[in-house]
């Protein structure tokens, strides 16, 4: 089966590679081109945009940065519903606001053509792996037709509900995880100024109630000073703003994630928006005037 693929970053062209040795044949577009040939050298086809892609393949996956960017390449110019026939789907695995979700599903549908929000969860190095976590909006029966194809790069392909439940799900795993940073990091700066090794903090209270996959990623980075990103908190500032527009919408105040953005806005002004969300630890640093090493 031919699938096109479009936005071959970070996480999208690991998402691709593993398409590739599942077996499928992939149609990819970015506007990187060296990302477009890495992809062609394994056998991929290339194409110019949406259009083009859509007119080649009737599954065309989606791994962009957000919504705008998610709206250009299915509705704008020489977009995938210019190429797109009825009958065909769009799944996009980019992290945006739940309503341009389902306004670009809405767009979609009046032309016969299916779609399912599914965000991931996981990282570059599950994206590598291909043991991503993903959260999926829309049809159920659409779902489980394409249930396979997303499998093929995830350990996890969870049914969330309609359109928009997807990235609605990404939006609560994104909270999580920012807060989840800031607790790490304020937490180990005490441990530092205190006077305690933090490494081995980081090894006596790992196994207990404290213990997360978010400390176990972060922590070894941080002790090492490692803000390489991974996922940038520019990024992440993104999520967090689909996040707040997204609560208030409904009318759920979120007072601890309002407190994190602001420390990611304040890191951000200090030239750390294209590192790691990591970073957040530098802010404990600056307000503690202690660095945690080693
Ligand atoms: P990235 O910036 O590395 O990649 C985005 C790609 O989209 C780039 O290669 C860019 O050239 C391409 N692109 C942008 N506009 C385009 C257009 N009009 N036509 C064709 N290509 C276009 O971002 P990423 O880290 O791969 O993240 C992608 C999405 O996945 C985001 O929504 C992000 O929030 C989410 N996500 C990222 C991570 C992570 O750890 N990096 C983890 C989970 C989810």
């Amino acid at each position: 089966m031919k699938i096109g693929f479009i936005g071959l970053g970070i996480m999208g062209k690991p998402m691709a590679k593993n398409l590739i040795k599942a077996g499928y044949q992939l149609v990819v577009c970015d506007l990187v081109q060296s990302a477009v040939d890495e992809l062609v050298a394994l056998g991929a086809e290339a194409a110019a945009n949406g259009k083009e892609v859509a007119s080649k393949c009737n599954v065309i996956i989606t791994m962009l940065p957000n919504s705008p960017h998610v709206k250009t390449v299915v509705l704008g110019e020489g977009g995938i519903i210019e190429g797109a026939k009825a009958g065909s789907v769009v799944i996009d695995m980019s992290s945006i606001a739940p309503l341009a979700s389902r306004e670009i599903y809405a767009a979609l549908e009046e032309k016969g053509i299916d779609m399912l929000d599914a965000p991931v969860s996981g990282g570059e190095p599950k994206a590598i792996d291909g043991t991503l976590s993903v959260m999926v909006g829309g049809k159920k029966e659409v779902f489980d037709i394409y249930y396979d194809i997303m499998k093929s790069m995830a350990a996890s392909v969870v049914y969330v509900g309609e359109i928009g439940a997807g990235n609605t799900a990404k939006l609560c795993n994104q909270i999580i995880v920012a807060l989840n940073i800031a607790a790490v990091s304020e937490a180990f700066i005490l441990a530092k100024k205190a006077g305690v090794d933090p490494e081995l903090v980081y090894q006596a209270i790992r196994g207990g109630l404290a213990g997360s996959t978010v400390m176990d990623a972060k922590v070894p980075m941080m002790l090492d000073r490692n803000f390489k990103p991974g996922f940038k908190i520019d990024l992440h500032i993104k999520d967090l703003s689909n996040v707040l527009e997204t609560s208030h919408g409904v009318g759920v105040p979120l007072p601890l994630t309002s407190q994190v953005m602001e420390i990611m806005q304040a890191i951000k002004l200090d030239g750390c928006g294209v590192e790691d969300h990591a970073s957040i630890l530098k802010y404990y640093e600056k307000i503690a005037n202690t660095i945690l090493e080693r």
